[in-house]
Formats: structure tokens, sequence, C-alpha cells
């Protein structure tokens, strides 16, 4: 396939990498996929094909699966001292750092998304995860315990627990931040000494697949991650029911999550998930609105409503609702779309064609249902992936675009009378991932955030992230949770070790 021309501003290093043929990762090797079958990646700004990509299919999950088997099994990697092990996520962590514009830019290329934001929020979130779990590799501790044994009277024990890694991981990663999501998944894997076989987004597999080669010479031993790009049907699908994983985490749609879900089943393999929202913004009368009407709109536009965890329900109270949409709206129509890698950026396009029409399958079901845009509504131009950013009103819980994830730049605002009302509003969702509350009134936020179903609520703020910060969700958003220690529990098995004393 002739392959689009780069856009020339990018640094060598990364028209070096985007040209070459991409092979798969894995035993340590860069290989070709076992059918010889590539598959395309597209430039979402153009929506030109630009890389070609090995596509990895059953055949090759298996053999990455048995690299990551014979790694954890026999490998030296379980040998390793822990110690040993967070120094190298560290050098990994050193080495992104070093690379952080190739890999901003990369991902800029690849997911669409402003160089700006890559470089402001992808790279070094992931630089800090890897740090961060590098610090936990030494601290993977089991504790002592006082049994008792009520029939064995006298009886004395030594008794304690082991966290010992879970075993092969499977990891599944989306295309809304494909580096992240991947330090994310691969950070707590690696400090508790998992191998791993990693599937990145067919849509946006390039920066996996540089950090592929920040692992090998970092000096992961060979086996212990494995990186295998395609379909998620066919790769993502193998990997998720393979008998010989252990373990599978996955970020991506509720939809999928529970096909992955029955996937496992067959081995019964432990399952985390990290799946879509419908995230709520409450602003209560009393918020500071030169703060909070940004915020709202970048609780929605940041990353062009492609987050999990994107503000698109906004419940302003009745006697603020015109000023706080005005505001919103204005906000919208500010936003600079272009191209990720023009500096003046500040929304890309959406990552794919799919994804496009997508959105404006939703735009077009919302206004037939009776919403109305206060501002866009529209695709932006004839070329890439572009989408207005959106402010619809006159919504209902009852239409579509309240109740399913858009994931793009729409967000439906609703008046609410009293904090009871707009409890069973936010709450009225199959999701539970993430809210937020604009309030100046310290009781009222945190008596509201108690009553809010979901595992993330952001007071005055949105879109906070930390490495140190358990993130995942209530109720169909999710299994389990990312980041902090909590994510280390899931990637642990607890043995109970119990001696008899003599
Ligand atoms: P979206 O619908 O937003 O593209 P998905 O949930 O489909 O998000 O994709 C997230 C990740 O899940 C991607 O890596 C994708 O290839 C993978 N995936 C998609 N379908 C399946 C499936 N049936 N089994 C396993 N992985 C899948």
């Amino acid at each position: 396939m002739k392959t689009a021309t780069l856009p020339e501003q990018l640094i060598e290093p990364v028209q070096r990498f985007v040209a070459k043929p991409q092979k798969m990762l894995i035993a340590g090797k860069w290989i070709n996929a076992q059918s010889g079958k590539t598959f395309p990646v597209f430039n979402p700004a153009t929506g030109e094909a630009m890389a070609e990509v090995a596509e990895g299919d059953q055949a090759d999950i298996d053999l990455a699966v048995r690299a990551a088997r014979q790694a954890f099994d026999h490998g030296p990697w379980r040998k390793m001292t822990p110690s040993d092990r967070g120094k190298l996520i560290w050098r990994l962590a050193d080495m992104l750092e070093s690379n952080r514009e190739e890999f901003a830019q990369l991902e800029s290329l690849d997911n669409g998304k402003p160089l700006t934001i890559a470089r402001a929020a992808d790279i070094p979130l992931a630089v800090d995860l890897f740090r961060y779990m590098a610090g936990w590799a030494t601290k993977i501790e089991g504790s002592t315990i006082p049994i008792s044994v009520p029939y064995l009277p006298g009886a004395q024990f030594l008794a304690y627990t082991l966290r010992e890694p879970v075993g092969v991981v499977g990891q599944i990663i989306p295309w809304n931040f494909p580096l992240l999501m991947a330090a994310w998944k691969l950070g707590p894997a690696l400090a508790v000494g998992c191998t791993v076989v990693v599937k990145p987004a067919e849509q946006t597999p390039l920066s996996a697949l540089r950090l592929g080669e920040l692992i090998m010479e970092a000096g992961f031993p060979e086996g212990v991650v494995n990186i295998v790009p395609g379909y998620g049907e066919t790769a993502g699908g193998a990997l998720a029911a393979h008998p010989h994983v252990d373990k599978v985490a996955f970020t991506g749609s509720t939809e999928v999550g529970k096909l992955i879900v029955n996937a496992a089943a067959g081995n019964l393999k432990k399952v985390t998930l990290e799946l879509g929202g419908k995230s709520p913004s409450v602003v209560l009368p009393d918020a500071d609105l030169d703060s909070g009407i940004p915020g709202v709109a970048s609780a929605i536009f940041f990353n062009h409503g492609q987050c999990c965890c994107a503000g698109s329900r906004l419940y302003v109270e009745k006697t603020i609702f015109d000023k706080v949409i005005a505001g919103v709206a204005d906000q919208a129509r500010q936003i600079k779309l272009g191209p990720g890698l023009d500096p003046a950026t500040q929304m890309g396009p959406l990552v794919s064609d799919e994804q496009q029409r997508r959105v404006l399958g939703y735009l077009e079901s919302g206004m037939a249902e009776g919403a109305e845009a206060v501002t866009g509504g529209k695709r932006l131009g004839d070329k890439g992936y572009f989408v207005e950013p959106t402010v619809l009103v006159k919504t209902h819980s009852s239409m579509k675009v309240i109740q399913e994830e858009i994931f793009g730049p729409v967000v439906c605002a609703e008046p609410f009378t009293n904090v009871e009302e707009v409890i069973a509003k936010a709450n009225d969702s199959i999701y539970g991932l993430a809210s937020a509350i604009w309030t100046q009134d310290i009781n009222k936020a945190h008596r509201l955030a108690a009553q809010l179903r979901a595992g993330t609520v952001w007071i005055n703020c949105h879109n906070i992230f930390d490495a140190s910060l358990p993130f995942g969700g209530y109720k169909q958003s999710g299994w389990g949770r990312e980041m902090g220690h909590e994510a280390l529990d899931l990637y642990t098995e607890v043995k109970s070790v119990c001696a008899k004393l003599s």
C-alpha cells in the first residue's frame, strides 16, 4: 500500500519510526505476523494511511503467551530481586522521559490529539506512573497473622501471607491515551513480577511498539513484555480466551468488556475492566463560575471528549443554568480545531472514521428526539475526522444521548431544582466511573461526594489523575482499580503459609 507523506514538522526519529514496517515483539525478538499479514494505521487529521503494522491473530497471541509463560515459569525474571525489578522499571521511565518529544509527536500523530496535550499529560503521566510503580516493587508485602485454631488447643503456629505475581497477564489497550493506558497496565504488572502480552488498539499501536523498543533496550529479560498489535475480535479475543493467561486487564467499551468476561470464563482467569462512563458534572448555585465554567467545559472537551471519565452530562442549578450554558457554549466556540501537530490546535480530529460516524450518529439521534445544539452539532470540514465541540440542551433522561456513552466532544446540559433531584439524576446511569461537583460550600461538597455512585468524585476540578490515586468504576464502568496500591493487589495472588511449631 502507498502510504501518505508524513507531516514535515515531525522530528527525524518519528519520521524514521513511522516509515519502517512495524513488527511485533515476542520473546525479545521483533517478528512478522505468522500469517504475514499487515494492517494500515491512519493519520486521523487527513484520513490517509501512514504506517503498516504486523497484524497479529490467534497464532501470534499463542506464540506470545508461550513466551510470557516461559519467562514467568523458567526465566530470570522471577529470580530477579525486587530491587533490580524496580530499577529496571525506573530505567524505563528515564528512557521514556529522555525521548519525551518523540513519544509526544508519535502519540499526537497516531491519535490526533494536540501535541500540547501529549506533551503536558500523556507522556509525563506515563513516566510518573512507571516511577511510582518502580518504588512499589520492593514493597509487595504480606503480613504475619496470629491464628487461634480452636480445635487444637495449646498448639502454636507461625502464619503469614505472601503476595505473589498472578502470572501471565493479557493487557488490552484502548486508543484514547495509547501510551498512558499501556503504562497504567504495564507498571503494576511489572512491579509485582508478572509477565505480559500487550495488545494495543488497532487504531493507535505506534507508541506501544516504540515503548517495546525501549523495554528491550532497558534490559528487561526476553518474554517479560510481548507486544502483539492486531484487531480486537481476533488478537484481543484470542488473548482474553487463552487458557494459559492467568489474568486479563482491559480498558475499552462496556460492550467489549462483557465479551472479555465471557471469553475469560473458559479458564476463569482473573479479570479487571476499566470501561465506559457517562460522568455527571454538578454545578451548585454557589459555585465559583469563573473557574467552574471553563472547568465543566474542559471536563467534556479535553481529549475531544474521548475520555471514559469525560463530564458528558452537565447538571446546573436552574437559576444559573442560562449563564453557565452560555459560558460553556462560548468556551466551545473558542476552541481551535486542527491537526494535532499544529501548535495552535486545541482540539484535534477524532481518532477514526468509525468514531466520527458514531458521534455524528448520536448527534442525529439527539436532535431527532428533541435536543437542541446551542453550539456545534456537526462535522467540521470534509477532510479528517473532525467534529465540532457541541453543547446540547432540552435533553431528558430517556434519550440515547443521556443514557449512552458518546465518546466525543458532546455535552448534554439539564437544569435541576434541588440537591435530591440532582443526586437522583446523576446516579441514574448504568455507569459509575467519575463525577464532579462544583460548589464553594465544603459541607455540601463532601455530603454530595458520599452520595454519588462513582469511582472518582472531583470537587472543583475534573480530569485530575495521579499515579497514586486509584481510578476505576462502580456499576458497569468496570471491575477493579488502576493506579495506586489498589492496582497492585489485582496483579497478585495471596498465599497463606501456616507452620505448626513443635
Ligand atoms: P472502541 O469501541 O471505543 O474502539 P473497544 O472497546 O472496541 O473501544 O476497544 C478497546 C480495545 O479492545 C482495543 O484494543 C480493541 O482492539 C479491543 N477489542 C475490541 N473488541 C474486542 C474483543 N471482542 N475482544 C478483545 N478485545 C477487543
